[in-house]
């Protein structure tokens, strides 16, 4: 698999905010909004984990990736499954992924951590021109 560059993770603000949760000084409604939109996606491109909800304890956590770049154009903002990562990695030059953890049962949702991929900018020294795609590519 192509490296993932640019990695910032979230775990610290995730702990933060489970903190909260734990002492009762942020309420679990807040925290488990999982939109209708979000479900779906954990629903139809969702990978499972093997990190238990943090909240109600019942199911693992799903991840959901999402993407975004100019170079997507439409497909922006859309959320992809691992196997589709893989192939837009190997088409595209950069694009980021924000990897978000939801638990289908209770709503809890929350970014792990995103980073950035893409077959361009490996080697930082190579020149960066405009370079044409097909569609069939
Ligand atoms: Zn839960």
């Amino acid at each position: 698999m192509r490296t993932q560059r640019q990695v910032v993770d979230y775990a610290l603000q995730r702990r933060a905010l489970l903190a909260e949760v734990y002492s009762g000084r942020v309420g679990t409604t807040e925290v488990c909004d999982a939109s209708p939109y979000l479900l779906r996606a954990a629903k139809f491109h969702g990978q499972p984990s093997d990190v238990t909800c943090p909240v109600c304890r019942k199911e693992p956590l799903t991840l959901v990736s999402w993407v975004y770049g100019d170079e997507l154009k439409h497909a922006s903002g859309s959320a992809r499954t691992p196997e589709e990562l893989l192939r837009m990695a190997a088409i595209f030059d950069e694009f980021r992924v924000y990897a978000v953890e939801v638990c289908r049962t209770c709503g809890w949702n929350h970014l792990v951590r995103s980073y950035v991929l893409g077959n361009g900018g490996t080697d930082v020294d190579r020149p960066r021109g405009p370079r044409r795609r097909t569609a069939s590519e």
